[in-house]
C-alpha cells in the first residue's frame, strides 16, 4: 500500500522551517503532498497560485516524492481526496501544541482513518513564521537568512508593488 502524507498549511510565505518539516516527512511517507491553504485568499499575502508555484521550485531539490496542490475546503477533505493516511504538522512551542491538539482532535473526529503526526521544529530554526517574516520584510529588514532565496525575492516584489 503507498502511504501517502499530507502537509496542509498556509505558507503565506514557506520558511525555513516549513523546509525543514518537508525534508524530514518526505522520508516518512511513500509520497508527501503540500496543500496550499487558500481559505483567505482575498486577505492573502501571496496568492495561492503563486505559493504553490514558490514551492515547486523548491521541492524540486529536495526529493522526487513531494507535489504540491492548492486546497481550499476542510484538510481531512483533501487528505481523503488524495488518499492520505498521515497528516503532518510542525510544533515549535505551547501555544503551536495547544492549538495543534484541538485540531488533531477535531480531525480525528471526522476522519479516524486520517493519523496526524507532529515534527517536532529544529531547535534552530523554531522561532521562524511567516508572519514575522512578513512583518521584517515590510519594515525593510532582511529575511534572506529566513526563507529560500526566491521566496525572498517573491516578498520583496510583493511589497513592492504594494508600496
Ligand atoms: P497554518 O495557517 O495552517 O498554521 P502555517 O504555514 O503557519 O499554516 O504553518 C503550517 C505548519 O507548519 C504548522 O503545522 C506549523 O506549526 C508548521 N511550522 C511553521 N513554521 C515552522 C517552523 N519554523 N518550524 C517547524 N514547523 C513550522
Amino acid at each position: 500500500m503507498t502511504r501517502i502524507a499530507l502537509y496542509p498549511g498556509s505558507f503565506d510565505p514557506l520558511t525555513n522551517g516549513h523546509l525543514d518539516i518537508i525534508s524530514r516527512a518526505c522520508r516518512l511517507a511513500d509520497r508527501l503532498v503540500i496543500a496550499v491553504g487558500a481559505h483567505h485568499e482575498k486577505s492573502a499575502f501571496l496568492s495561492a497560485e503563486k505559493r504553490k508555484a514558490l514551492i515547486a521550485a523548491e521541492i524540486a531539490n529536495i526529493a522526487d516524492n513531494i507535489d504540491v496542490a492548492v486546497f481550499d475546503g476542510l484538510v481531512v477533505d483533501a487528505a481523503r481526496d488524495l488518499g492520505a493516511s498521515l497528516l503532518v504538522r510542525g510544533l515549535r512551542n505551547g501555544s503551536d501544541f495547544d492549538y495543534e491538539m484541538q485540531m488533531a482532535g477535531m480531525n480525528q473526529a471526522m476522519a479516524p482513518d486520517v493519523e496526524t503526526v507532529f515534527l517536532a521544529a529544529a531547535p534552530s530554526i523554531n522561532y521562524l513564521s511567516s508572519s514575522l517574516v512578513r512583518q521584517i520584510a515590510a519594515m525593510g529588514g532582511d529575511i534572506s537568512s529566513f526563507v529560500p532565496a526566491q521566496i525572498a525575492e517573491a516578498v520583496r516584489d510583493r511589497i513592492g508593488r504594494a508600496g
